[in-house]
């Protein structure tokens, strides 16, 4: 080898190795090569097995063959390990084979260390094969993504139509919406608070929302805007109130102001919601106008009717009194014919006017029920015998069953229940042609001292055809145009029957079938009572002069009423004064005492409640109480309100019968009690008068020397004066503990004086306490105060006192 070609290896950094291919052996390495192979020439020299020793296993054979290729002088390149420690890696080498043209012998191999290179041949494999593998894995989940990509496409539509939606639902809602900053600056507003307010495109910008409402309310805006930091943690803190709002214009409107602190809104603090309220608060003075005047005409109407109830039933009075007078008197059969007509027709007429009044009352929510123990069984009795005579006429059985299960005394309405049973039983009667009547009544059972009642009118007459049982209880309906023609009627009786069951909390229905009777079935519920300590003598026990020694004063402007009432009193042994007006009648009571006093209501000059009035505070009446019963023809509850307001001591509604006169008459005086003797008809006449205390158990002791007596009417005389003051307090405070104690305390006082009214009005008295309105319970003050009054005047009256 020449010496250049050797210089020139010898500073290569290549590694070279040289081989003599005849002899097998190594004939030159260069410094580069030992390096590489980490093997000295000598050492390869002496033991050429080196130079595959230091190659990796694994690339061994690899590595023979790159040999033989060199043996046969062949063009290779290879890539081989070399081997550190045990089976390690040391590093790559490219190991290329050199021919040297001309030479046989010799061949020769470069190498070079590519350990670098492989190493980042390697990790690129690597990052590749992740990159293949996530790539496997992307491909493999590829249809799960794109679900999920469809997912969140749809779910951003929906978002972007949703925030659409929303944006649309704000800008055309009918409420003023707008976004304020924490300072109360507006920075958005919907289409409808640029019109509620007036405000031109963008003009928001510059407002504050305080400035959108009346000065008064600013404060109480401006305050919940600064001072939300200061509400208490949990709920985000809302303002809602009605406020007068104001237009840039300056023009103030009714409005609902609704501020709510919203977190998380970009720039936004509040959002302000205002209703205009300008519409609503129109309608409701529009409503406010309209009740006013459904109320005037409420009012007129009452009015009318009770001019009308007046006007009409003042002459009725004259005439049903006149036909009544004559009919006492010996007449011949023709006359009596004549007026036997005209008493009926004016009976009739005077039911028609009744009907009439009665529902205009109970429409008009005047009819309160009264609760008063009443005979239920006698009322039964008399209801039933009304009808006797027509039913006989007939030749119809009328019958009562069930009556022997029922308590004898009752609390209730008798009024109301005997109106309700004359109008059912009146129409058995009158659409019956053969067979039987019933009033049938079922005790159904007792709970907490109160019966429940099952009432039936059961009738064998026409019947009703189904499509008709509904509308018969309709006012002024009947079940055909014939019905009319052949019995008469208004068809006003069921309706105001069905209006009066109802009152009483019950319902009516009716079963029938055309040709085979009727059966009206209802309900109502009565407190058990028990008999008012009154002595009870029958009027027709009386005698035919029973008022002889009565001084009586009839004050009336009307002299036909003047000349009929004088009648009867005279007839029944009474003696007359009469006054045609208020003025009169006191002149009259100056100048003479009179037993009782026949009051009219309206007289000129004076009229009866300033008559009365003036009576019952005049020290002469606060020493012996003058009965008084008025005289009227209204029948209004105010007019009954008023009457005992004023102390009167009955009322007569005109026109009346002649009993009625007389047990009001009786009652009054106390010669005897009306209960028994006539059927109870409000409209017709109320007696309120009924000895209220009972004293005849001293009857046996000697009123001047009884020590007893004279202690027993003492202390009654206190304590009821007492209470009459306490009982005005203690209802009035509502407290109920203290209203059991003082009734407590006086309960033996008032069964020993048989004070029943008393003990009544105590109880409805403790109802009141319980839900009463006030005016109920200054009217129940009134009614006590009253009855204390009456019973002091009784008991100071006693010869013991
Ligand atoms: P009036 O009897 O004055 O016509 P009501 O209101 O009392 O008015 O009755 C309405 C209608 O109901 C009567 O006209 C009649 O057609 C029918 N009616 C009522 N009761 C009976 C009955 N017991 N049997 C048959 N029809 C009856």
């Amino acid at each position: 080898m020449s010496e250049l070609l050797t210089h020139l290896l010898n500073a290569s950094p290549d590694a070279f190795l040289l081989a003599n291919l005849d002899q097998a052996n190594f004939v030159y390495v260069n410094p580069a090569f030992e390096q590489l192979w980490q093997v000295s020439w000598d050492n390869l020299r002496q033991e050429p097995g080196v130079f595959l020793r230091t190659i990796h296993l694994e690339d061994l054979p690899k590595a023979e063959q790159f040999l033989a290729a060199m043996r046969n002088r062949e063009e290779k390149v290879t890539e081989l390990r070399l081997r550190g420690t045990g089976s390690a890696v040391r590093c790559w080498v490219e190991l290329r084979i050199v021919a040297l043209s001309g030479n046989e012998t010799i061949a020769g191999l470069q190498g070079r260390d590519i350990t670098l290179q492989k190493e980042q041949e390697i990790q690129h494999r690597q990052a590749l094969d992740q990159v293949m593998s996530v790539y496997e894995d992307l491909s493999n989940h590829q249809e799960e993504l794109k679900a999920s990509l469809e997912e969140v496409r749809l779910s951003n539509q929906q978002l972007d139509r949703s925030r659409g939606e929303i944006a649309s639902i704000i800008q055309n809602a009918s409420e003023a919406i707008c976004t304020l900053d924490n300072s109360g600056k507006i920075l958005s507003m919907n289409s409808a608070g640029m019109k509620l307010f007036r405000l031109k495109e963008n003009q928001f910008i510059y407002q504050y929302l305080v400035n959108l409402v009346a000065k008064i309310h600013r404060k109480d805006v401006a305050g919940f805007l600064l001072g939300y930091h200061d509400a208490p943690p949990g709920e985000p803190p809302v303002f809602r109130m009605e406020m007068t709002m104001q237009r840039t214009t300056k023009e103030e409107f009714p409005g609902q102001l609704s501020l709510s602190r919203v977190e998380g809104m970009a720039g936004a603090g509040f959002v302000a919601i205002v209703t205009d309220l300008s519409e609503i608060r129109k309608r409701e003075e529009e409503l406010q106008r309209a009740q006013q005047e459904a109320e005037q005409a409420v009012a007129t109407k009452s009015q009318f009717l009770s001019n009308m109830s007046h006007e009409i039933r003042t002459p009725l009075n004259a005439v049903i009194g006149m036909t009544n007078l004559l009919l006492d008197d010996q007449l011949p059969g023709a006359q009596r014919q004549k007026l036997d007509t005209i008493k009926f027709s004016a009976d009739n007429l005077l039911a028609i006017i009744n009907n009439i009044l009665d529902l205009s009352k109970i429409e008009a929510g005047n009819v309160h029920l009264e609760k008063k123990p009443f005979q239920l069984t006698a009322l039964l009795g008399n209801v039933l015998s009304m009808f006797r005579h027509r039913a006989t006429e007939k030749d119809l059985d009328l019958r009562l069953e069930g009556a022997d299960e029922l308590p004898e005394w009752v609390i209730g309405d008798p009024h109301q229940l005997s109106q309700i049973l004359t109008n059912l039983l009146g129409n058995a009667v009158k659409f019956t042609q053969y067979g039987h009547v019933c009033l049938r009544l079922k005790n159904l059972g007792l709970v907490d001292d109160c019966i429940d009642l099952l009432i039936q009118v059961e009738d064998t007459g026409m019947g009703i055809a189904t499509e008709k049982q509904q509308l018969i209880f309709e006012r002024f309906t009947q079940a055909g145009i014939e019905i009319s023609h052949l019995y008469g009627g208004t068809g006003l009786g069921l309706a105001i029957v069905k209006k009066l069951v109802n009152l009483h909390g019950g319902n009516i229905k009716v079963v029938s079938e055309p040709g085979r009777g009727a059966i009206f079935e209802f309900n109502l519920k009565y407190l058990i009572g028990q008999a008012p300590a009154i002595e009870h003598i029958p009027i027709s026990s009386l005698g035919p002069k029973w008022l002889a020694g009565q001084h009586i004063l009839v004050a009336e402007d009307n002299q036909v009423n003047q000349l009929v009432i004088s009648q009867y009193l005279q007839k029944w042994g009474g003696r007359v004064t009469l006054a045609l007006n208020g003025r009169e009648a006191l002149a009259c009571l100056a100048k003479e005492k009179a037993d009782l006093l026949l009051l009219d209501l309206n007289m000129p000059e004076m009229n009866g409640f300033e008559v009365a009035h003036a009576i019952r505070t005049s020290p002469e009446d606060l020493a012996a109480r003058l009965p008084i019963i008025v005289l009227t023809a209204d029948i209004s509850l105010e007019i009954a309100r008023r009457t005992r307001e004023v102390g009167m001591d009955g009322v007569l509604t005109k026109p009346f019968q002649p009993t009625e006169l007389q047990a009001a008459i009786a009652a009054c005086l106390r010669l005897g009690q009306s209960v028994g003797d006539i059927p109870p008809k409000e409209s017709i006449a109320t007696v309120q008068s009924a000895p209220l205390i009972d004293l005849s158990f001293l009857a046996h002791e000697d009123p001047r020397n009884s020590r007893f007596a004279q202690e027993f009417i003492r202390l009654n005389l206190i304590a009821l004066t007492e209470f009459s003051e306490q009982y005005a307090t203690t209802l009035r405070s509502g407290q109920l503990a203290a209203y059991q104690a003082m009734r407590h305390h006086l309960t033996s006082n008032l069964v020993l004086l048989h004070f029943d009214q008393l003990k009544l009005a105590l109880s409805q008295g403790e109802e009141l306490m319980v839900d009463g309105l006030p005016k109920d319970k200054e009217e129940s003050i009134t009614h006590v105060q009253r009855l204390c009054l009456g019973a002091v005047k009784l008991l100071e009256k006693h010869p013991a006192a």
